[in-house]
């Protein structure tokens, strides 16, 4: 029997290929195997169109070092709310397009045998007016390829000297975080609370985008007066000491984090040292007031001595 694939799927297939030109296509996958012909499976071309079999359903190998995160591009494709969409397997879970039983673009646990790691499966409509949509997707594909094949993403589990120069500069930033080379929950917590205060994608990835963005808030720390920078820097202490005590890491983030940049240079000075040297000089204009009247006769004396 002739099969064929939904045009639809076909786009999508070349849209991703086009953005991440030298995947891996080791689990992509179109027409069913002999596995799949004995279920109920998009695989199968059992839409018809005329004598042609159609397969509704595509797999899509992950490979996020060659551009192709499964996830990214399961989260972008439920973004972009596509009526041609009918479900999407990815991770072990499952999501429904719109117009169909289950609640739509809400993800849900995939029971299958296949949990859908090394791929991810997009089924598309039996209507041919969709599944032979050639529109092109809508999703970003800069954040799907989000790893051209020269660069890498940090991420939890990274380490290396890379992650300890991330590290290094999320601390000039004035983020208490150990500059140990190793990407663990601490730094994941640090670069999400980065890329919530840069308005970036908050998933804990340290890519291009983020990466990027660190640097150019170390170019701007760099460029800024040192009394602001310090001022920014002491609230986001501020926050740290409390977070540190605490450990009410979220809220504390969320209520001083909206309106700082992300801190200062303290000229190598902790925050103690700042509390102490705050403190010295209120007691010392304390001190001034309250000695007014004497130091203004001890002038007048002085004054008197030597006139
Ligand atoms: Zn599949």
């Amino acid at each position: 029997m002739t099969w064929r694939l939904a045009r639809s799927l076909g786009r999508l297939r070349e849209q991703i290929n086009a953005a991440a030109p030298l995947r891996s296509k080791a689990s992509d996958g179109t027409i069913g195997d002999a596995a799949h012909a004995s279920r109920s499976s998009d695989h199968n071309p059992w839409v018809k169109d005329g004598a042609t079999g159609v397969v509704t359903a595509l797999d899509i190998t992950h490979d996020p070092a060659a551009g192709v995160d499964i996830q990214k591009l399961a989260d972008a494709l439920v973004t972009s709310k596509d009526r041609r969409i009918k479900y999407i397997i990815c991770n072990g879970r499952i999501v429904s397009g719109s117009g169909q039983k289950q609640p739509a673009w809400k993800w849900r646990a995939y029971g299958g045998s296949n949990p859908h790691s090394r791929h991810i499966h997009i089924s598309v409509k039996a209507s041919k007016a969709l599944y032979d949509d050639e529109r092109d997707w809508r999703f970003d594909t800069a954040e799907i390829a989000e790893l051209a094949p020269s660069e890498s993403v940090l991420r939890n589990g990274s380490h290396g000297p890379f992650v300890k120069e991330l590290q290094e500069n999320l601390a000039r930033l004035g983020y208490v975080i150990r500059a140990d080379g190793r990407f663990g929950n601490e730094t994941d917590r640090v670069v999400r609370m980065f890329q919530r205060q840069k308005g970036l994608k908050v998933d804990g990835w340290a890519g291009p985008r983020t990466l990027d963005a660190v640097g150019r808030a170390i170019a701007e720390l760099a460029s800024k007066p040192k009394i602001e920078a310090a001022r920014e820097n002491a609230r986001e202490q501020a926050a740290e000491q409390v977070e540190r005590k605490t450990g009410w890491w979220q809220n504390v983030t969320g209520f001083f984090g909206a309106g700082s940049v992300g801190g200062g240079l303290l000229w190598g000075v902790d925050w103690q040292t700042l509390v102490v040297i705050t403190g010295a000089a209120i007691l010392v204009m304390l001190l001034i007031v309250l000695l007014r009247r004497q130091i203004v006769a001890a002038v007048r004396d002085i004054r008197e001595g030597l006139a």
